[in-house]
């Protein structure tokens, strides 16, 4: 497998080439559903991965400790 192939990581943009991971993001589908999705960090270029949760009952987040870069 090359290094751009998507077998059992997806760590690579199939976009861009980008290969550090992605951001993420939720999407509320429904009351105690969300979508977490993709984003790749460099070129903006979103993906599904058909990850849905129930663990999240709304999309209200916290903010948490800062982690200096
Ligand atoms: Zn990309």
């Amino acid at each position: 497998m090359g290094e751009n192939s998507v077998g059992t990581e997806f760590r690579i943009c199939t976009k861009c080439g980008y290969h550090r991971g992605f951001h993420v993001y939720f999407k509320k589908l429904q009351e105690g559903k969300a979508k977490i999705g993709l984003i790749c960090p460099n070129c903006g270029q979103s993906f599904d991965i058909g990850w849905i949760t129930s663990d999240i009952p709304a999309i209200d987040p916290e903010k948490g400790q800062v982690f200096e870069r």
